[in-house]
């Protein structure tokens, strides 16, 4: 009777729920997969630069994951990094970029290019879940260890969501990481809930405004005004202003006229695979005099 129970309830479920439960298995177990050997499974990380005002100098990098699997194809992060994050496996795929970035900063700085990236921050993203597991401090320790002084050039892009509930234990991580030598960056900052009493109390360099504001600059005045206020307030207390999601000149001239600093966007460039970002960033170069 309970299996006869189980299977009528199946009638209740709509075919696009169907859909969207079996998408979802098939989608964990592709990851799970991927996780395991990530260069067959189709996991690579891209890079987009960050402008300094004068739209000349890249001030740094900000590495994206991507997920072309072998069967179901291109993925977005926006689907799959909450798949991870459901499964359990989010601390694997995580501590699987932080590797792979940081030994990428390794290879340029390494290379005859190394001018090229002699001063240039590497960001990486962190999801909240991530940062909460037992073992995160040690895979951070793990991916820099052989970075040397280049170690200050990492960044790790964290989100509000994180410090709603900053307890002692999370003001504790932050510290142990910041010791480690990285910079904390806050990431989508203004689409949270949390207070911006924290900004002075925990160790964040930077922070990133959402593109959701950056998208309603100049014309719309609750974005204008918000974006004003985030890169004021960021400089009285000291800390760098990176806008994310730059797609206009508009835009750019906006945030210039109010002391942005650094710049990232479709404006500029699309993220790039290390090769392709080789030959933007060689391109750039001012041709022998
Ligand atoms: P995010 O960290 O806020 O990253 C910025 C997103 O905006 C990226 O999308 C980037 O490709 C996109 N973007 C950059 N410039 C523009 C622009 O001018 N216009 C528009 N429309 N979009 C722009 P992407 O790569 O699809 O990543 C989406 C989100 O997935 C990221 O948002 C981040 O939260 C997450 N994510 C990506 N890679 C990782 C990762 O390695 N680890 C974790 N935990 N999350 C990641
Ligand atoms: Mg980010
Ligand atoms: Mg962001
Ligand atoms: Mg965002």
């Amino acid at each position: 009777a309970a299996k006869a129970a189980g299977r009528n309830q199946w009638r209740f479920f709509e075919p696009s729920m169907h859909e969207h439960v079996s998408r979802r298995l098939a989608l964990e177990s592709a990851l799970r997969q991927a996780v395991d050997d990530p260069l067959r499974g189709g996991l690579s990380l891209v890079y987009q630069p960050q402008i300094d005002a004068d739209g000349r100098r890249l001030l740094g990098l900000e590495a994206l994951l991507r997920w072309d699997d072998p069967a179901l194809g291109p993925i977005s992060p926006a689907e799959f990094i909450g798949v991870a994050e459901d499964a359990g496996i989010i601390d694997r795929l995580g501590a699987w970029v932080l590797q792979t970035a940081c030994r990428q900063l390794a290879a340029w700085h390494a290379s005859a290019d190394a001018p090229l990236f002699a001063q240039v921050r590497l960001a990486v993203n962190i999801s909240p879940i991530e940062f909460a597991r037992p073992g995160f401090v040690d895979h951070v320790r793990d991916a820099l260890r052989d970075l040397g002084p280049a170690t200050r050039l990492v960044e790790l892009e964290i989100t509000e969501s994180l410090l709603v509930q900053a307890g002692a234990d999370v003001t504790e991580r932050m510290r142990a990481l910041t010791q480690l030598g990285v910079e904390l960056c806050l990431d989508d900052f203004g689409t949270g809930y949390s207070s911006l009493g924290y900004l002075q109390r925990l160790p964040i360099g930077k922070l990133k405004i959402d593109r959701s504001f950056v998208n309603g600059v100049p014309g719309d005045p609750d974005s204008a005004a918000i974006v004003r206020a985030t890169l004021s307030m960021a400089h009285d207390l000291g800390l760098r202003v990176v806008a994310e999601g730059v797609e206009t000149p508009e835009q750019r001239d906006f945030l210039r006229l109010h002391g942005c600093d650094a710049f990232q966007g479709w404006l500029y460039a699309r993220a790039m695979a290390p090769a392709e970002l080789l030959a933007w960033l060689r391109a750039r170069q001012p041709g022998p005099a």
